[in-house]
This record gives structure tokens, C-alpha cells and sequence, in this order.
């Protein structure tokens, strides 16, 4: 269920032929414009981090000393830039380390923008891209997404980068699809293409009978048939939205989503050298819960590892990332850091509800500790006589066979339980989200999964605390029925157009 299926309509990038040429610029100049540029796309980004690597870039005097190397040596500004580009991402790629590999696209991509900002290449190659579109090209860059209107993409092919490069990042936290490494020769502008995340494939102009038989896949609102969408309306189930920055949870409510029923901190921690403060999150947190309007914002503790790579944290390489140091283990082993992203957390309250939600838990035990530490940051803000929200509710996610088999003991413990169906499917059938080859596994409405998630609303009714869902499955019309007739209260979607398709506002 995790990979995403979509159709749309092929709009190729042709960097060339779209740009438009003003006046060549000096160095000076070039750099402040691409400052400005990169400013504003850390305002506007769902994952401004990415561009904060970016704006020190820039300002690193590594950059500007080979720039101004290369010219001594008699290039021009523009191919010294380029060399410069080059030379920097040479380096970083050659280094074993996951944060500073990626910085070497970081690199070119800032170099090529600054060589077009001295070339006075001004043309905006992005500003004609269609409704629907499926954006291809040979490679894209983070600085691409910033400049283009993502509202209007349904997916990106292209012809290089990897699962987990900068773009995909980005991708996924947009509910964009994308596919990467692909062949994109025999596509052409204006082609329909159905994009198949998880087998890494793109039908150019499928067949009627293809398409019917993706159906049931394309995570789009608009393919929810009425009688689904009439029967998740008249169950009365929340419908929440999943978030990763402050600007998904704008879209979520504008939308008429009942509130955020996950929003993932792991994109306020990707991208950045070193973790963001716990003053940085404080602001991030409360921008997050203002946006929300009055509407509860669940807040998802940290939950890097497994398929969430959050370099700045400098993890120890793991054999099988999936069982290992993830989610609310590594918040227990690191409570330097989970400290800090409770204690924002805590502070963010005061201005909305916020409840709070902690990741991956496979004990008791880990909620009785990880609430004992929310229980000292709450003592040590009433002692500095900071406001939070005394009443912050707490939950967890179900996510692991281990808490399914004790999601009664564990509801003594919580006051809301969220099923992650997307990780809980790939544990309860052993089958990789992340594996192609065993996706047909994971099926939300397998025998075993549907047991499972009957277990846990007999758990959750048992002691009277909510309980919902927030994985890939309440996307797919079949599924979100199922879990309806199952008892869940809430679900939460990956996409504001499925809130709209869902609660019928318009
Ligand atoms: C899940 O596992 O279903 C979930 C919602 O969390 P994530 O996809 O972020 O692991
Ligand atoms: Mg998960």
C-alpha cells in the first residue's frame, strides 16, 4: 500500500528551450539573488530544511574560495562556478557519510542556479506546467520543486536519482508520486502516463482495461467511488489529514479536514547538519497547531530510522534499519533529543490542542518511561512558569505485532490509540513496505491484518479511548469502508483532496 499509483499527463522539462536570457550579472550579484531565492523557498517548502543546507552552502567560504580560484585561473564566472560545482560535489561524494553524499547534489544544484542567475538565463521553466502533470525530465533538484507549482504535479519520472534522494523526500511529503532511474526516452509532451511507484515503472497511454485494473490503487480522491464515499460520511468518522511542515497542516484545514491526525516531525529534523533546537521546534510546533484553526494537531514524536533517514543524527548503520533503533526506541536511547522536541512540544500547547503521539511502540514499558519524561519537562515549565496544556492528551501508534497482542494493556496507558497500517502490514506479514517484490503482501484487508485491527477497537472500546488510523489504507475506498464497519473513529489520509472527496466539501 505504500507505493503510490497515479495518472496524469506528461510534461517534459526541456531546460534549454524555455529559458529566457536578461542581462549577465556579476558574481556579487548572482549570489544575492540566489540568497533571496533560496530564503523564500525555505518559506515555502514542505521541507525547508532541505533549503536551510542550501542558504550555508552559499555563505560557506569553501564555495565562494573555489569560485574565486578558478577565475584567478582565468575561467569565466560562470564555468568557474561550474568547475567549482563539480570539484565541491566531488569531494562530498566521495565521503562515507549519508548527510554529506547528499550534499554533493546540494553542490551542483546550487552552482547550476547560481551559473544561470551570472548568464542572466531569467526564463522560469516550470511557469507553464499543466493541471495534473507528470513532470519528466533527465534529473530534477530540490531548488525545481521550489520552483514549481506542486499543487498542480501529480508526479515525477525521471530518468536519474534514487528512492531516497532530496526530490523524493520532497515528493512523498506532498503525496506526490515519483520514479527515478527510469527510462524516459519514448515518453513524449503530453503522453497519459500511469505512474507505478512501487514497481518503479511508468505506462505510457495505458488502455482502458489497464487503467481499470490500477484503479483500486490511485490514492485519488477523485476515484472514490460514491458508494464508499457515502458510507464513510454517514459512519461519522473524523476525517483527519496526515502532515509533514506547516504548510501541509494550511492545506489540510483549508480543505476542511477535522484536524491533523499525524503530523510527521521526522521533516523538521531531515536535511539538516545538525538537529534543529528545541526553540526552532517550539516555533515550527506552535506555527503548526495556530494553522490548525482550533482543530487538534497530533504531533508524532521523532521517528527516524527504517525508511526515514534523518542523517543529522548521525545514526549507526544498521543490517535491517526496519527492526532496529526507530521511532520511539531511539527517542528512549537519545533523550537529549527527545527531551527537547517534548519540552517544544509542550510549550506549542498553550497555543492549541496538541496531542501528542509516540511511534513504533513495541512495550508497556516504553509509554510508562516515555510519559515519565513528559511528566518531568511539565514539572521543570510549571517551575519556570511556562504555559503548556496540562490536559495534552497521549497516544500511540499501533504498529507493531507487539502492541496489537497487548493493545489492552496498553490502553490503560494511553488516551488514543492511531493504527499505522503502513508499517503494521509490512510486520504482522513479514514483507518489506519498501520491496516491490512483496507489496502484493500487504494488503490492509488480509485475514490476518483485519483480525489484528479488529483487536485493537476491542482494546480501544474496552477502556473507552479513540482509536484510528492514519496509514496509506484509509486511502483506498475498499479499505476505508472496512475499517468504518470495524469501528474506527477517525481516519487520517495522506491528502487534502481525498478530505475534500471524503467530507464532501467543495
Ligand atoms: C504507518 O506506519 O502507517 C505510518 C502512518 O507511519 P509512517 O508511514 O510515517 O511510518
Ligand atoms: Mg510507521
Amino acid at each position: 500500500m505504500e507505493g503510490r499509483v497515479t495518472i496524469g499527463t506528461a510534461w517534459i522539462l526541456d531546460r534549454g528551450k524555455v529559458a529566457g536570457k536578461g542581462r549577465e550579472r556579476t558574481l556579487d550579484e548572482a549570489i544575492t539573488i540566489e540568497k533571496q531565492r533560496v530564503k523564500a523557498a525555505i518559506e515555502n517548502s514542505p521541507v525547508p530544511g532541505l533549503f536551510s543546507a542550501h542558504l550555508e552552502m552559499l555563505e560557506d567560504p569553501l564555495l565562494l574560495d573555489t569560485i574565486n580560484r578558478n577565475i584567478d585561473e582565468g575561467m569565466t564566472p560562470a564555468s568557474a562556478v561550474k568547475a567549482a560545482g563539480e570539484e565541491i560535489a566531488g569531494m562530498f561524494s566521495g565521503i562515507d557519510d549519508e548527510y554529506l553524499k547528499a550534499r554533493a547534489d546540494d553542490a551542483r544544484d546550487i552552482c547550476r542556479c547560481l551559473e544561470n542567475s551570472l548568464l542572466g538565463i531569467t526564463g522560469e521553466p516550470f511557469e507553464d506546467i499543466t493541471e495534473e502533470a507528470v513532470v519528466v525530465a533527465e534529473e530534477l533538484f530540490p531548488s525545481d520543486t521550489a520552483r514549481m507549482d506542486l499543487d498542480k504535479v501529480k508526479a515525477f519520472v525521471t530518468a536519474k536519482g534514487s528512492p531516497t534522494s532530496h526530490v523524493r523526500v520532497i515528493a512523498r511529503s506532498r503525496g506526490i508520486a515519483a520514479v527515478s532511474g527510469t527510462d524516459i526516452s519514448g515518453i513524449h509532451q503530453g503522453d497519459r502516463l500511469l505512474v507505478l511507484e512501487d514497481e518503479a515503472k511508468v505506462i505510457v497511454n495505458p488502455d482502458g482495461e489497464t487503467i481499470k485494473t490500477f484503479l483500486p490503487r490511485m490514492a485519488d480522491g477523485n476515484i472514490f467511488p460514491e458508494e464508499a464515499r457515502r458510507r464513510v460520511r454517514e459512519s461519522g468518522v473524523k476525517i483527519y489529514c496526515n502532515a509533514g511542515s506547516v504548510k501541509d497542516v494550511k492545506a489540510a484545514i483549508k480543505s476542511g479536514a477535522d484536524g491533523i491526525g499525524l503530523f510527521r516531525t521526522e521533516f523538521v529534523f531531515m536535511g539538516k547538519e545538525i538537529p534543529p533546537t528545541g526553540e526552532e521546534q517550539y516555533r515550527i510546533y506552535r506555527e503548526a497547531v495556530e494553522a490548525c484553526e482550533g482543530k487538534p494537531l497530533t504531533i508524532r514524536t521523532l521517528d527516524a530510522g527504517g525508511d526515514k533517514p534523518v542523517p543529522c543524527l548521525g545514526l549507526a548503520r544498521e543490517d535491517n534499519p526496519f527492526l532496529g533503533m526507530r521511532g520511539i526506541r531511539l527517542s528512549l536511547a537519545r533523550k537529549d533529543l527527545f527531551k527537547d522536541q517534548i519540552r517544544a512540544i509542550l510549550r506549542a500547547s498553550a497555543h492549541g490542542e496538541i496531542r501528542l503521539m509516540f511511534p513504533m511502540v513495541a512495550r508497556v514499558a516504553e509509554i510508562i518511561e516515555a510519559k515519565a519524561i513528559v511528566s518531568e519537562i511539565t514539572a521543570s515549565l510549571e517551575a519556570e512558569g511556562i504555559p503548556f496544556d496540562m490536559n495534552m492528551k497521549i497516544g500511540i501508534m499501533i504498529e507493531t505485532p507487539a502492541a496489537v497482542l497487548t493493545a489492552d494493556l496498553m490502553a490503560s496507558e494511553t488516551d488514543f490509540f492511531s493504527v499505522g497500517t503502513n508499517d503494521l502490514s509490512q510486520y504482522i506479514m513479514a514483507a518489506g513496505r519498501d520491496n516491490s517484490s512483496v507489496s502484493y503482501l500487504l494488503n490492509p484487508l488480509d485475514d490476518a491484518m483485519v483480525r489484528a485491527l479488529r483487536m485493537v477497537v476491542e482494546a480501544a472500546r474496552g477502556k473507552g479511548i479513540p482509536v484510528g488510523v492514519c496509514g496509506e489504507a484509509a486511502a483506498d475506498p475498499e479499505v476505508a469502508t472496512v475499517l468504518c464497519d470495524l469501528g474506527f473513529d477517525s481516519l487520517s489520509v495522506g491528502s487534502p483532496s481525498l478530505i475534500k472527496e471524503l467530507k464532501g466539501n467543495d
